[in-house]
């Protein structure tokens, strides 16, 4: 008997495990409505404009083109100049630049945004923390994330119940618990925008009151910014959280650091590439912190994939930094938000069935409908409808074609 006879079956991964049913689902008419991909009016996968103009540069490109070297431990200098310059001057011109002269922000191109939480909560469970605070509900990815990283302590805060958010709540049980084990350094993943499944976040006021409480109870922010853009169409504008974070009057600084996970899957298109990054801001007045946790980062790349891959990164560096196609993307990250917020005001005049009262403030990609686990099995069941098991439907899925039967097909299971 084989030893590998022990190795007990993982649960399928929430999401993904449903694209496989899709995929083996023979009825014309199905829907996936499953997976946070932007699909066009006509349900195709679209590469933006912006990032088509930079595929076709780097293809004239020689040198480009053809160098498939490794790229260094923690990514290419110029894909970090890049982002750093686009996270760091643009989204935060105030306080960012600053940091970035005084060297306090250690970065690595990573593996896009689950690449950057991985590396994250590697290093957080090696040095800091093995207890983070995740919202409930939350992209059920982060529990995997952390726990595989060695994370042994995950707490959930309230975020959203019956169609609303709870803040009060969330702060209050966070003042409560950290408070009652002052010795356990307290992690807490942060959704920055439009928050995954949910699409509802906290107002500017209630974020000044969720950072005062975080910061005060001297724990590690962990800022999640897998869709930065899609809330208001610009990428710049969509960074307030992180804005807000440092602002340095508030704040002076957060000394276990501030974490900022970054992904361009979603707002440049850009998903099986897996382009994203790391920063650690470190505190003022010590360049032997930021030094260290650069070495840590490397040593943490070197031992699972060593270095990061070439092509994904080249895109996004020259969309990024040719300031023609910079504006472009800007415009079809513009675009992609439009296309959603329209799908989702369409839907809202078509559907007839109550307990929609926040549909209109949701934002993203995502419309997350309430619905029970049952209600989704019927809708996949019966009319070949997929989507996640907690109640959230990609709005991409949605187009002129398929919005008239997946509208009746909701208003039928919510009877
Ligand atoms: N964080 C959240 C909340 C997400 O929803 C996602 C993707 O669905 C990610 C991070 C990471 O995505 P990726 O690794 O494709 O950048």
């Amino acid at each position: 008997i084989s030893s590998l006879e022990q190795i007990p079956r993982a649960a399928p991964d929430r999401i993904l495990g449903l694209t496989e049913q899709f995929a083996r689902d023979t009825r014309r008419q199905k829907v996936n409505l499953t997976v946070g991909v932007y699909k066009d009016g006509w349900g195709q996968v679209t590469t933006f404009p912006s990032v088509a103009r930079a595929q076709k540069l780097i293809d004239s490109d020689f040198e480009l083109n053809t160098d498939l070297s490794y790229l260094p431990i923690t990514g290419c200098p110029e894909y970090s100049s890049a982002v750093l310059s686009f996270l760091f001057g643009e989204s935060c011109p105030q306080v960012g630049p600053r940091l970035l002269e005084e060297g306090r922000v250690s970065f690595a191109q990573t593996l896009s945004g689950t690449g950057a939480l991985a590396v994250a909560s590697k290093l957080l469970a090696l040095f800091l923390s093995r207890t983070v605070w995740i919202s409930e509900p939350s992209w059920p990815n982060h529990q995997n994330i952390f726990r595989s990283n060695g994370f042994t302590d995950l707490r959930t805060y309230p975020y959203y119940q019956n169609g609303r958010l709870v803040v009060d709540e969330w702060l209050e049980k966070l003042k409560t618990e950290v408070r009652k084990d002052p010795e356990t350094r307290h992690s807490i993943i942060l959704h920055a925008c439009c928050h995954n499944p949910t699409g509802l976040d906290p107002t500017r006021e209630e974020w000044v009151r969720i950072l005062d409480t975080v910061h005060e109870l001297g724990m590690i922010p962990i800022l999640d910014m897998a869709y930065q853009g899609l809330e208001s169409g610009n990428p710049p504008a969509d960074a307030y959280v992180l804005r807000m974070a440092l602002d340095e009057k508030r704040y002076k600084c957060w000394p276990n650091g501030l974490f900022v996970c970054q992904s361009f899957a979603k707002n440049m298109g850009l998903y099986g590439e897996r382009v994203g990054s790391l920063s650690v801001v470190t505190p003022p007045a010590k360049p032997h912190v930021r030094e260290h946790v650069d070495s840590q980062l490397k040593q943490i790349v070197r031992s699972i994939y060593s270095s990061p891959p070439g092509y994904g990164s080249r895109v996004a560096t020259m969309v990024l930094s040719k300031s023609f196609l910079r504006m472009q993307w800007y415009k079809d990250v513009a675009f992609m938000t439009e296309r959603l917020s329209q799908v989702r005001h369409n839907m809202h005049n078509l559907l007839k069935w109550p307990g929609l009262m926040n549909f209109q403030q949701q934002h993203g990609m995502f419309y997350y409908t309430g619905l029970s686990p049952k209600q989704v099995d019927v809708l996949r069941d019966k009319y070949s409808i997929y989507m996640t098991m907690d109640g959230r439907l990609s709005l991409s899925g949605v187009n002129d074609h398929n919005i008239d039967y997946v509208c009746e097909a909701l208003d039928a299971v919510s009877k």
